[in-house]
């Protein structure tokens, strides 16, 4: 087992000490349930056949079926895989929804790749994986470098292998052909309605509070436009190759327009003097509260004493390093951990196959509604968990979700109710 693995089950444990739970579950959630690696000969364009890697972890599915995205990036392995799997395990139960945690991935470069080699790899990897996914059984998702039309390519080689349009197969698919309204903005919008919704015990509010957002993609522009369209001040953004700051505050739809049309954020303006930084300088700057919404491991244990916003909200998966954890919390700084703040997403995605399964079709506002309806309790309960254990927000929403989980799997019986006088 690897380091990224026993880490994730490190944190199984510590949040086990909070909880009194039983043996079995802890049993039961150490090791993947299933976990299949293929190889995918895939034709290119110039006549060769190149093999590539591929797997898929179904990790705990006692709560439902399992859900989770497959990723196709060069370093992707399989306890990667089964890690991430266990995220999502822990993130469907933060949300209440009704689904196990599942994972997979393709070790490919797909800059590499031309689309039509795309398109052949992506149906591969249904083909060698239709027997282990299933609406009722494990339902994939985007994740890193794969997107809608991977999800309507796959979605589509289901459905010829099952004889039958099967959309509830794959969650993330483009609108024409399944997908939901809201999925596009529901990651910044979930993180945006968890801080409006904790606004009073975070001591942030609109007009007053200051916000720097790590990255400008998909979930940081939407989280950035919500909270400024609210009256929050956006004061720092960054893209891949620059950052900037204005103290005067950044529209981020002026800022998504310039890049947009000149492909990049540097040269972006704000409404004052508007500075560029850095990317590590940006994590330092001034503000109330700090969105890294880009990469994993961003807040070390070199830069964590440096963070100034008292408030951090982790719209990326993984951002904070477990050894800055203990360094924010000495700093009396709060995190509003991943597996919620950006639940939002995969909360959508629940709703996409839930209209699939029912053929009745929501529109934007419908999903807005019952995700707030969705995210906000969740939010109030681990800020309560938070004060009535006296553990950071991080600890409290996984003691959350193993609550959830081992509630479950002590349903079926565990040992002391097969044996009680054992
Ligand atoms: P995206 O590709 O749309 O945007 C990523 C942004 O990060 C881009 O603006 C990119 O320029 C920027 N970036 C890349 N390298 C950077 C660097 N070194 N410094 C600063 N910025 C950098 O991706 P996204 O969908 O917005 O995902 C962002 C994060 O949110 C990821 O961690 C992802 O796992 C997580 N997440 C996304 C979703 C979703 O539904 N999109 C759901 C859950 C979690």
């Amino acid at each position: 087992m690897t380091d990224l693995f026993d880490e994730a089950r490190q944190r199984l444990d510590r949040a086990a000490e909070h909880l009194d739970i039983h043996d079995d579950v802890m049993e039961q959630l150490r090791y993947p349930k299933e976990t299949l690696a293929a190889t995918l000969p895939v034709r290119m364009d110039d006549g060769s056949t190149r093999s590539f890697k591929a797997w898929r972890c179904r990790y705990d599915d006692t709560r439902g079926p399992t859900k989770g995205g497959i990723r196709f990036h060069p370093n992707v392995n399989i306890d990667e895989v089964m890690t991430l799997a266990f995220w999502m395990t822990f993130k469907c139960a933060v949300a209440n929804l009704p689904y196990g945690g599942g994972k997979g991935g393709v070790a490919v470069d797909v800059k590499h790749l031309s689309r039509t080699e795309l398109e052949r790899l992506s149906r591969a990897y249904v083909q060698a994986f239709a027997r282990f996914i299933g609406p009722e059984r494990d339902v994939p998702a985007p994740d890193m470098y794969t997107n809608g039309i991977v999800m309507a390519w796959m979605a589509d080689e289901y459905s010829k292998m099952a004889d039958a349009p099967t959309p509830a197969v794959i969650t993330g698919k483009p609108i024409a052909l399944g997908g939901s309204q809201g999925r596009d903005d529901a990651t910044g919008r979930g993180g945006y309605y968890v801080l409006r919704h904790l606004e009073k015990e975070l001591g942030v509010a609109p007009e007053k509070s200051r916000v720097v957002l790590q990255g400008f993609g998909n979930a940081s522009f939407h989280c950035a436009r919500l909270l400024h369209d609210d009256g929050y001040k956006v004061v720092g953004l960054s893209d891949s190759r620059s950052a900037i700051y204005d103290p005067d505050g950044i529209d981020p739809h002026a800022a998504m327009a310039h890049k947009r049309k000149s492909g990049a954020l540097a040269g972006a303006k704000g409404n004052g003097a508007t500075k560029d930084l850095t990317n590590a300088e940006l994590l330092e700057a001034e503000c109330d509260v700090l969105v890294p919404a880009a990469l994993e491991n961003q807040i070390t244990a070199s830069n964590a004493e440096k963070i100034q916003a008292p408030v951090i909200v982790e719209l990326a998966n993984g951002p904070t390093m477990p050894e800055a954890d203990p360094i924010l919390a000495k700093a009396g700084k709060t995190v509003i951990p991943d597996i919620l703040a950006n639940s939002g997403g995969v909360t959508v995605s629940y709703f996409e196959w839930v209209q699939n399964k029912s053929g009745f079709y929501w529109d934007a506002d419908e999903v807005h509604r019952r995700l707030k309806q969705t995210i906000a309790p969740e939010a109030e309960r681990i800020w309560a968990m938070r004060k009535k254990k006296d553990i950071d927000m991080r600890t409290a929403a996984y003691v959350h979700a193993l609550e959830r989980i081992a509630e479950a799997v002590d349903a079926r019986g565990t040992q002391d109710y097969f044996n009680p006088d054992g």
